[in-house]
């Protein structure tokens, strides 16, 4: 596979539809973030968990490490 098409690939992991309909809250509280979080990665890879984010959803069991 040659770097532009995994370049193609990558940008399609965007899934736009589901950012509209799920904009981060303007002052996210800390659950707030982690429940955005946690429903991106679900329905979208366009970017990483913060990995504080993910060390606290895995303290809460909301994640397996
Ligand atoms: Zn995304």
């Amino acid at each position: 596979m040659n770097p532009e098409t995994l370049y193609m690939m990558k940008k399609s992991r965007l899934n736009k539809e589901w950012h509209l309909a799920h904009p981060m809250p303007e002052h996210p509280t800390l659950d707030q973030r982690l429940e955005w979080h946690l429903e991106h990665a679900k329905h979208c890879s366009c970017r990483e968990m913060p990995p504080r984010l993910r060390e606290e959803l895995v303290k809460r069991k909301l994640l397996q490490k």
